[in-house]
C-alpha cells in the first residue's frame, strides 16, 4: 500500500493504492472523501500516477458529488396524520377548523387551525410560511454565534440570503454571498450548525482543498458524523 499525490488544477488529491492480482486499475472515491485505487501488481508507481492522472477529472467531479450534501425530498401532502420534522424531531399535523389561519407547535404536534382546513393549498402555504419564518429566525441566530470567529481570522461578514431549495443545504459565493436553505430547520441543530461553519469556511478558502478541510477539522473536529447524519435528513 503507498499513497500517490495527484495535482489538478488548485487541487490535490491523495490516492491510497493497494496493488494485487488484477488486470486493470480502478479508482473508487469513497462517501467520506477517502480515493483509493487498486492497480496490478507490476505496475510501476509511475505508471499508476499517470493511470491517476487521466482519472483526476472524474476524480474531481466524485468528490463535488459527495462533498455536496444533499437533502431528501418526500412527497408532502399538507394532511392531518402526516409526518413533518423540525430540529431533527418528527410532529403530527393535526388541522382543525379555526378563525385564524395560525400553526403551533404543541407537544408532538404541529397544530393548525384554519376557516378552510380541507383546502390542501391553503394548509401547504401555511406550513410553509411557518418553516420559513422559524428558518430564518433560528439560522441567523446560528450564525451570528459562528460568524465572529471567522472575522476574526479575516473574513468580511456575509451577505446571507435564505431560500427554500430541494436540492443543496447552502451554498458560499466567492463574493461572499452565503446561501442557506430554510429547510435546514428540518435537521437536527447539530446538522444545522456544521452546514453553517461549512459555508463560513469558504468565506476563506472557496474550494474544497486541503486549507478548507483542515479549517474545518480545526472548529468543528467531528464534522463527519454531522454531515452522515446530514446525509438521512428528509425534508
Ligand atoms: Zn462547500
Amino acid at each position: 500500500m503507498h499513497k500517490i499525490h495527484l495535482q489538478y488544477g488548485r487541487k490535490e488529491f491523495v490516492v491510497t493504492v493497494v496493488t494485487g492480482d488484477r488486470k486493470r486499475l480502478s479508482v473508487t472515491v469513497h462517501p467520506d472523501l477517502r480515493i483509493t485505487a487498486k492497480a496490478p501488481a507490476g505496475y510501476e508507481p509511475e505508471v499508476i500516477r499517470k493511470r491517476l492522472e487521466k482519472r483526476a477529472s472524474w476524480i474531481a467531479r466524485q468528490l463535488e458529488f459527495f462533498e455536496r450534501f444533499q437533502p431528501l425530498p418526500t412527497e408532502r401532502r399538507f394532511v392531518s396524520g402526516e409526518t413533518h420534522y423540525y430540529l431533527g424531531r418528527q410532529y403530527r399535523l393535526r388541522i382543525r377548523p379555526g378563525k385564524i389561519a395560525r400553526v403551533r407547535l404543541i407537544g408532538r404536534f404541529f397544530e393548525m387551525e384554519l376557516p378552510d382546513p380541507e383546502n390542501r393549498e391553503k394548509t401547504k402555504t401555511l406550513m410553509l410560511k411557518w418553516y420559513t419564518v422559524h428558518a430564518k429566525d433560528l439560522l441567523s441566530r446560528r450564525l451570528a454565534r459562528y460568524e465572529p470567529t471567522f472575522v476574526r481570522m479575516g473574513a468580511a461578514l456575509p451577505e446571507v440570503r435564505y431560500r427554500r431549495m430541494k436540492k443543496r443545504w447552502g451554498s458560499c459565493s466567492g463574493k461572499g454571498v452565503i446561501m442557506l436553505n430554510t429547510e435546514l430547520v428540518k435537521a437536527p441543530i447539530y446538522c444545522i450548525d456544521y452546514v453553517i461553519i461549512h459555508e463560513l469556511c469558504h468565506l476563506l478558502y472557496p474550494h474544497h482543498d486541503r486549507k478548507f478541510y483542515r479549517l474545518l477539522e480545526r472548529i468543528l473536529p467531528n464534522w463527519k458524523n454531522r454531515k452522515k447524519r446530514l446525509e438521512k435528513v428528509v425534508i
